[in-house]
């Protein structure tokens, strides 16, 4: 049903009619048989004398094929795809024709609106190579892109769109072949225009075979990549200079941390100086002195204390980034007694909740100087009107490799803003005579911390109490 197939005499005269005629050709049997052939071709084939061509070619080689419009009996026409068999006798005397005819107008309008599809795209070059690589079609797309018309480039290599370059190391064979391989190719890279300048293109190269398999070409897709190329490569620079001036930042930390540690270093000495020659002038001259000499003389007595916790401090803070920390298995409970004993507050300010099982991994020195700032800073931040409260308490976290430690008190709070500054070196939230310090105590902590693999953080309800916080490896070993 869906060919028509019929016999025309030598002559073309039609013998037989069969469904698939009779239904795309509209004819029954008894109109047509008889007519000859030439009445379903358009008025110029007929001027042009095709039919009989045809036979003639059929008669000849055995055979004739051709598309094209033919008309039905309605007068519409219709695409095509005809073979013509020429039927023999014994000895070789043309007998007659066999005819087959298949309508092809519903693929020739697909393929028509695919090649209007493709033609009319202009970001994208599409167009179709031979199997050796010979230019085959070319729409408006590569024409934009590559600078030839179809007229100059159809029939030429591909190569030609390669810098020399890629050409001469072979590159446009290696395409082909590993399309043919792996059935698709994609890259990027340089190719050249007409003109000569080049562009950054994205490539994709796909073979095409026929029903048997055979490789009849490839189709090839590419873009100008070019702008999204520089943006890229203008970003990839400029992480580049970011990464050069964050190593210089570093560098010149480093620099300025080993520069404030000599100091504080070399500021001991004079201190220490300064702080016995006053208290000698105290001791030994204090009764030659008013009363007023002998305030101002515990002020500079005072200052240099304040100053020498600073130093001691900042030493301290200093050390931890030059010194070697070495982790080993720390039961929590017997240091945290420990730290609190150390404390001057009495055993009721404190409440405990650690599991004697609680081991942290971590260089005890350290450890117990985050503890001590940290319980130090819960007690010394309390409100004015009631006393301070320290809960100590260590959990397990959702990670099951880190143990938390939490400090929380019933003090004065943290506004958010300032939570993270506070733990920045120098970073204070009040004046000495309200609550002394140095401004280190927290910076100590956190960087503690951090070297022992671990991290800190506050929360905190200004007016009611904060909760400082650090995480550290558990230790699964007994501790020794
Ligand atoms: P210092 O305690 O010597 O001032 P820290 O580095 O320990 O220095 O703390 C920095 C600042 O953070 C403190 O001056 C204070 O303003 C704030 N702070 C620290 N701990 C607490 C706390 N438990 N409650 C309220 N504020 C705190």
């Amino acid at each position: 049903k869906d060919y028509a197939i019929f016999v025309l005499d030598p002559q073309g005269y039609i013998m037989t009619w069969n469904e698939g005629a009779r239904r795309f050709k509209l004819y029954e049997p008894e109109e047509i048989i008889g007519k000859h052939f030439s009445v379903f071709y358009p008025e110029s084939d007929k001027k042009a004398g095709k039919p009989a061509w045809e036979l003639e070619v059929a008669a000849e080689t055995g055979r004739f094929e051709d598309e094209g419009w033919r008309i039905r009996k309605d007068g519409t026409r219709f695409w095509a795809n005809v073979i013509i068999t020429a039927l023999y006798d014994e000895n070789h005397n043309v007998l007659g024709f066999g005819k087959i005819t298949r309508d092809l107008t519903e693929r020739r309008a697909s393929e028509q609106r695919y090649r209007l599809l493709v033609e009319g795209v202009s970001d994208y070059a599409i167009y179709s190579l031979d199997p050796t690589g010979v230019v085959s079609s070319w729409n408006s797309g590569a024409q934009r892109i590559k600078g030839y018309t179809a007229e100059e480039i159809i029939g030429k290599n591909f190569s030609n769109f390669y810098t020399p370059e890629d050409a001469a190391a072979g590159m446009p064979q290696r395409v082909l072949r590993t399309a043919i391989e792996e059935g698709h190719f994609e890259g990027e890279g340089w190719r050249v225009r007409k003109d000569g300048t080049r562009f950054w293109s994205s490539v994709v190269v796909t073979p095409i075979r026929d029903e048997e398999g055979t490789l009849t070409g490839f189709s090839k897709v590419t873009r100008d990549i070019t702008d999204r190329k520089k943006l890229l490569d203008d970003l990839q620079r400029h992480a580049q200079e970011l990464e050069t001036q964050i190593a210089e930042r570093e560098r010149t930390n480093a620099e300025l941390e080993a520069f404030s540690y000599s100091v504080s270093h070399d500021l001991r000495a004079p201190l220490r100086h300064i702080e016995g020659f006053a208290q000698i002038v105290l001791e030994d001259y204090g009764d030659r002195l008013d009363e007023v000499g002998k305030s101002h003389l515990l002020e500079i007595t005072k200052a240099s204390t304040r100053m020498s916790r600073l130093v001691h401090d900042l030493l301290e803070y200093g050390r931890l980034s030059q010194i070697e920390l070495v982790s080993e298995p720390i039961a929590l409970a017997p240091l945290v007694k420990r730290v609190i004993a150390e404390q001057e507050a009495p055993a009721s300010a404190f409440d405990v909740q650690i599991s004697p099982s609680a081991r942290v991994s971590a260089h005890e020195p350290t450890l117990h100087q985050v503890l001590s700032n940290l319980v130090g800073n819960g007690l010394k931040f309390h409100k004015p009107d009631s006393p301070a409260h320290v809960t100590i308490v260590a959990a397990a976290t959702a990670d099951p490799n880190f143990v938390r430690v939490s400090v929380t008190d019933n003090g004065i709070g943290i506004a958010p803003e300032y939570r993270e500054r506070i733990f920045r070196v120098f970073e204070r939230l009040h004046g000495i005579s309200e609550y002394p310090g140095t401004g280190i105590g927290l910076a100590i902590v956190k960087r503690g911390v951090e070297r022992m693999g671990g991290r800190v953080g506050v929360d905190s309800i200004p007016g009611t109490g904060s909760t400082f916080w650090f995480e550290l490896p558990a230790s699964q070993d007994s501790p020794e």
